[in-house]
């Protein structure tokens, strides 16, 4: 694989088209911007419309963006047209003996003994090692169903880990991840390294939710021969329960806190005061003020909590 761009590396935002972001998000999109301003690279935004997509979604999502004033610096991926990319990545996989098919319902897995030291829910190798006689019954019976198995990478099933920014080292076993789903989708864990890598992103600035996956995706990326980029996981925004925030916590969208009377520098306050940033310098009005306030260094390192206005 050949990254694009490698000279000024790349960050990016990829948002799944799924709905509307909420302030949690819009605060993750953000921050992953102002680092790219404040490190000189480039901004990427990704579409990641393999699934669970809303029609009119990701130009509402960028349409929000830039009326936050953030535009990113190249036309956005968009994952849905890069099917014959993701298809190549697996072949070559598939060509060092890294793939085998997987005939297991969530049910068999979740039944299945796990191994031992196996975090709950990794893969218990169910498929990994059967002849073919049993491949091809398994497919067959599969194929009865009107299904087809998944494709999971043949991992060395070992701790990896990987350095945060925020976080600093996270650790996580890597077991046999699916690359492409029963119903033929490819899986996430596969598209992100495969676009990461083919953009030139040198930098991943997303939520903490995902810093679980971080060390399966560096270790991914070392098997397609693509560098694996540096991480920041920054802190989710929480609803009063110290849940993740949620749409149907109230009006927590762009969209729903305008109708609520939220101008522009209100989010940018929001997100200086959420940050635990308020006591540095003036108030935030736009993304200008939010590239010269944020401090990496000093962001506040938990989760936040959004208290949605009472809906009129
Ligand atoms: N599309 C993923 C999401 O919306 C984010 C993927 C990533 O940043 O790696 O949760």
């Amino acid at each position: 694989m050949t990254p694009a761009g490698t000279d000024r590396g790349a960050g990016r935002f990829a948002p799944s088209p799924s709905g509307d972001l909420h302030i949690g998000n819009i605060r993750s999109g953000l921050l992953s911007y102002v680092r790219a301003r404040q490190t000189g690279r480039r901004f990427l935004w990704r579409i990641e419309d393999l699934d669970r997509v809303r029609a009119g979604s990701a130009e509402s999502q960028l349409a929000v963006f830039a009326e936050l004033g953030v535009a990113p610096d190249e036309r956005p991926l968009i994952q849905s047209q890069r099917q014959e990319i993701y298809a190549r990545a697996l072949r070559g996989l598939d060509e060092a003996g890294l793939v085998y098919e997987c005939y297991c319902s969530r049910k068999d897995i979740a039944q299945a003994p796990s191994a031992p030291h196996a975090p709950p829910g990794a893969y218990p190798g169910t498929c990994r090692d059967l002849g073919e006689d049993e491949r091809a019954e398994q497919r067959r019976r599969l194929e009865r169903k009107g299904r087809q198995p998944a494709l999971r990478l043949r991992a060395d099933n070992r701790e990896h880990q990987i350095d945060d920014v925020l976080l600093g080292r996270v650790s996580a076993l890597v077991d046999d991840l699916v690359l492409r789903r029963g119903d033929g989708v490819f899986a996430y864990n596969l598209t992100v390294v495969v676009d990461d890598a083919a953009s030139g992103v040198d930098e991943v600035v997303r939520g903490d939710d995902l810093a679980s996956s971080a060390p399966r995706q560096a270790y991914l990326a070392g098997l397609l021969r693509a560098p694996a980029p540096g991480w920041v996981h920054v802190p989710l925004v929480l609803n009063t329960e110290g849940r993740r925030l949620a749409k149907r916590d109230g009006a927590v969208t762009y969209q729903q806190l305008s109708a609520q009377g939220w101008t522009r520098a209100d989010v940018f306050a929001w997100m200086q005061r959420s940050l635990g940033l308020q006591d540095v310098g003036s108030e935030w009005r736009d993304i200008d003020d939010m590239i010269a306030g944020v401090d990496f260094d000093r962001i506040a390192r938990g989760p936040t909590v959004f208290e949605p206005p009472v809906q009129e």
